[in-house]
């Protein structure tokens, strides 16, 4: 069984201590590619070495985490271009909008999110979205600049039934699934059935959103079997029909462009 773990920040401080340990766990667990979303500037240096320790395995995106715009926002954009003049990133992420923490700087993370919906278009990368608490309005500024050549990813799912249509009808989007569809209170169960598999891929978000039974604790890539499996339960396939199919939705869309 093989699987890919599409968003996985395995850069982050938590690993300090046993970053390549935690990689060769999910390699050994059967995560054959772990997709690794930039947070800010000050994360790119950690990812790329990642990258760099694994390149069969790890893989970078570059972008600006809505949580990290601010006033200089335009100075980590100028750093997102420089990056991707190097050609070596296979998406435009994280980026999109965070409604929960703070909305401070919500103009300006609309502004980050359009000139990276503008990044992606130009560099033909898919663009990996962040929705917490702002899905209606990203995904307004998504289909008004949709077209042939943007996809991407609607990170961390656990929207509605409705949500995840409008997903479908943009046409080369996908919703990603993590820990929370192993949570008890999770809306999944009732929301996946009716989801095409093929617009599903797998993600741990990593450190974040341990699934059970790692509830809690910190996240790391080697845990998407515990995502696979729920999700496998709640559409009613094998699990290896699940990664089997999941690993080519994610091939198809980050390879795609
Ligand atoms: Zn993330």
């Amino acid at each position: 069984m093989k699987l890919i773990d599409t968003h996985t920040h395995l850069f982050s401080d938590k690993f300090a201590e046993d970053r390549h340990a935690a990689i060769q766990r999910a390699i050994d667990a059967g995560i054959e590619r772990m997709y690794l979303p930039n947070i800010c500037s000050d994360t790119t240096e950690a990812m790329n070495a990642a990258v760099a320790a694994f390149p069969e395995h790890c893989f970078a995106m570059i972008g600006l985490h809505p949580c990290h715009v601010d006033e200089n926002y335009a100075t980590e954009l100028a750093h997102v271009r420089n990056e991707l003049a190097t050609g070596k990133y296979i998406a435009i992420g994280e980026t999109g909008l965070d409604y929960h923490w703070d909305l401070t700087f919500k103009d300006q993370q609309h502004d980050a999110l359009r000139q990276q919906i503008a990044l992606a278009k130009e560099y033909k990368l898919p663009i990996v979205l962040h929705t917490r608490e702002s899905f209606d309005d990203t995904y307004e500024l998504i289909a008004e600049q949709n077209d042939d050549t943007l996809s991407g990813v609607f990170h961390c799912f656990s929207g509605t039934a409705d949500e995840a249509n409008k997903v479908a009808k943009l046409g080369g989007f996908y919703i990603g699934i993590g820990g929370v569809a192993t949570f008890k209170k999770s809306n999944h169960a009732e929301v996946l059935p009716d989801v095409p598999i093929n617009m599903i891929v797998l993600e741990t978000d990593s450190p974040y959103l341990a699934p059970t039974p790692y509830r809690g604790k910190r996240n790391e890539s080697a845990y998407l079997t515990h995502i696979a499996e729920r999700v496998a339960e709640i559409k009613g396939v094998s699990l290896e029909e699940l990664a089997q199919r999941t690993t080519e939705n994610a091939l198809k869309l980050y390879q795609s462009k």
